[in-house]
């Protein structure tokens, strides 16, 4: 039996979350559902973004699926925290292309791995006199960490480069280190090619040549731009999951936010949540379910009848969900 910890989260979280659930308990796996507050709403009702029961449960359970949450300036972040908490050190984020959506190009297929815990998203920033500065944290520890997790999501899903992202030139001690740790983790890995790139020319290739890369290994904030640059080519933040992994615990969620500008009208795409969930099936290791759900997802993207407006479509988050369901049992 698994125990899974549900937070919905604010906005759009819970429309794409029910439409995940709904999908879930059609798949008769042995699975137990624990839900959990988090967010903006949570802050209005109980004075916190994020309560201790929350990170309490997360902790216990197999895996946690979040939806979004909507941050308001000076509150804490519950996904940040989270992360945290949970040592969830590595993001990883695919960008694929699938067939019978508006991409960019009709052949993407690469993962970005971000540093999940330090970088700018520290958490350590502060008003000075004349502004506020912000501290950019890089540990050898974390930077070697997460290098070595990317080398191992290449082996572990075919892929023959791994691209370090950074921009040592001018964060020469912070990125310096991080580039550094990288090289010591690909001597371990000689099987695998390496190349290196700046940020900004690896935001310009993303754009115009986005086929050259395979695994992209970066710190947290770049990671964070470059996913939504990735979800902007093949077909839009409604399209993008993600896996935030650490030894012990797991969350997954989209890429997206809480969308307040559609919120409310039922009309947030799924796919993102419902990929997600892919993403944490295979990381439980249910790789038929896995299977299954990602085929049933792909047969309803393909056939294009039932979709939601950011897709062209004319149809509604649950619609759509319950189009993916009905597909389950003919995959
Ligand atoms: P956003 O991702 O919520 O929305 C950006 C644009 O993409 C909007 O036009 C939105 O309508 C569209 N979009 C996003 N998801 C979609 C979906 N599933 N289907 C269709 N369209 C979709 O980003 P934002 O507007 O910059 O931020 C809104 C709030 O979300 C902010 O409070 C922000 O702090 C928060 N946020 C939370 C997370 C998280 O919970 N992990 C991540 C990013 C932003």
């Amino acid at each position: 039996m698994y125990r899974i910890c549900v937070i919905p989260g604010d906005g759009i979280g819970p429309e794409v979350m029910e439409a995940a659930i709904l999908v879930l308990e059609a798949m008769g796996l042995d699975m137990e559902f624990f839900s959990a507050m988090a967010g903006n709403a949570c802050f209005q009702k109980l004075g916190t973004t994020i309560p201790s029961q929350t990170i309490d449960l997360a902790l216990q359970s197999d895996a946690t699926l979040f939806g979004a949450v909507t941050t308001v300036p000076g509150q804490k972040s519950a996904i940040l925290t989270l992360r945290k908490e949970l040592d969830l050190y590595a993001n990883l984020r695919p960008v694929k292309s699938y067939p019978g959506i508006d991409s960019l190009y009709p052949d993407l297929d690469f993962l970005i791995v971000r540093e999940n815990t330090e970088g700018l998203y520290a958490d350590r920033e502060q008003y000075t006199p004349e502004g506020a500065q912000a501290l950019r944290v890089v540990t050898r520890k974390a930077s070697r960490r997460i290098s070595e997790f990317a080398f191992r999501q290449a082996q572990e899903n075919g892929f023959e480069l791994v691209t370090v992202v950074h921009k040592a030139n001018v964060l020469k001690k912070t990125d310096g280190i991080f580039r550094e740790a990288f090289y010591q983790a690909a001597e371990n890995h000689p099987e695998v090619e390496v190349e290196e790139l700046y940020v900004d020319a690896a935001a310009m290739f993303l754009v115009k040549n986005p086929q050259r890369f395979q695994v992209l290994v970066t710190t947290n904030l770049f990671g964070d731009i470059l996913s939504d640059e990735g979800a902007g080519l093949v077909g839009g933040l409604g399209m993008v999951p993600s896996a935030n992994i650490g030894d012990k615990n797991s969350l997954f969620e989209p890429v997206h936010g809480s969308a307040p500008d559609i919120a409310g009208h039922n009309v947030a795409n799924p796919t993102a949540m419902l990929l997600s969930v892919v993403m944490m099936l295979r990381h439980l290791k249910e790789e038929d379910a896995a299977t299954k759900l990602e085929k049933a997802l792909l047969m309803v993207l393909e056939e294009g009848r039932v979709l939601t407006p950011d897709l062209g479509g004319s149809s509604s988050t649950l619609e759509m969900a319950r189009e993916v369901r009905g597909k389950l049992d003919s995959v």
